[in-house]
């Protein structure tokens, strides 16, 4: 009994660590909320789910390999994440439950052409709301706003923010909003463009690259897999309010999206789910956004 009582204690405070280390492990399953499913014909005159209920699934585009916000267990081919549980919250109200929603992912570069094409329903994966984009997408939320940071190896001492990018090479994601404000604003840098986060990370574990950019969200995620060879330097030099995408002309689409971010954050559940995922991290939940109906 009492070695049982022993190991209780040690696995506690194995899970909970120090204060502001993150624990190593993915959102835990039981701390996470679970949605009451609305009817399935809840919301009318969206051409986008007449097809999902056709089908008889919805297929919400997704990242997954950004810890805390959007995962694939390679094992089992399940998401999780912060992103993951916005995605869910959102089907609920349009009338599906978590086992109809296909999760697919889509990359930074290609999230437009994949709401364009059909390709999803719509996409919940660190995507910035802005004017270029909305020329070719719709957007629901803001739901989050991240900042861009920068993250290098644990003993880099010359970088502390983009102003010391000159003459290094920077990596993100092409068709990424860091990436383009590197290109404009810091051209001194070397950017190299990779498909994602993750290729970027694994050449700067290697030293192939300086730097990695994007948004402290994501890059928080990195460094507490790997505390003791990369940490996130300076403050966040941008906005970014994260959106989820739908295709540009369904508006029913977008209003109903809209209607269940703000019910689910008046509810609770965006900030149990925060606080299961990304709130993992060690930043407390802040007050979400408020919604943009443009
Ligand atoms: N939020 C930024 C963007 O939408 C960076 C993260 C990402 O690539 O998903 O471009």
């Amino acid at each position: 009994m009492r070695r049982i009582v022993l190991v209780a204690v040690l696995v506690l405070a194995a899970a909970c660590g120090k204060p502001g280390t993150p624990p190593p492990k993915g959102p835990q399953p039981s701390a996470l909320p679970t949605y009451r499913v609305n009817s399935a014909d809840a919301v009318q005159g969206s051409p986008t789910l007449d097809a999902a209920r056709g089908r008889g699934r919805l297929v919400v585009g997704a990242k997954e390999d950004q810890p805390y916000l959007g995962q694939k267990n390679p094992a089992t081919g399940t998401y999780s994440g912060f992103d993951i549980e916005i995605a869910k919250m959102v089907a609920a109200d349009l009338g599906f439950a978590p086992e109809q929603i296909q999760f697919r992912t889509i990359a930074s570069a290609n999230r437009e052409t994949a709401l364009q094409n059909g390709q999803v329903d719509y996409y919940v994966g660190t995507y910035t709301i802005n004017d270029n984009r909305k020329k070719l997408v719709g957007f629901a939320g803001p739901y989050y706003i991240a900042g861009q940071g920068l993250l290098v190896r644990q003993q880099e001492q010359d970088i502390d923010g983009p102003q010391d990018l000159a003459g290094k090479k920077v990596c993100s994601a092409a068709g990424s909003t860091p990436y383009q404000r590197i290109q404009k604003d810091y051209p001194q840098a070397t950017l190299v463009g990779y498909d994602t986060y993750s290729a970027c990370v694994d050449n700067l574990i290697t030293a192939q690259v300086d730097a990695v950019t994007t948004d402290d969200t994501i890059l928080m995620g990195y460094a507490a897999k790997a505390p003791d060879e990369l940490k996130l330097v300076g403050q966040p030099f941008s906005k970014e309010p994260y959106g989820i995408g739908t295709p540009r002309g369904d508006t029913a689409l977008r209003a109903a999206i809209n209607d269940a971010l703000q019910n689910h954050e008046q509810n609770g559940d965006w900030k149990k789910a925060y606080d299961a995922t990304l709130g993992l991290s060690g930043v407390p939940a802040p007050t979400p956004p408020p919604i943009d109906r443009y």
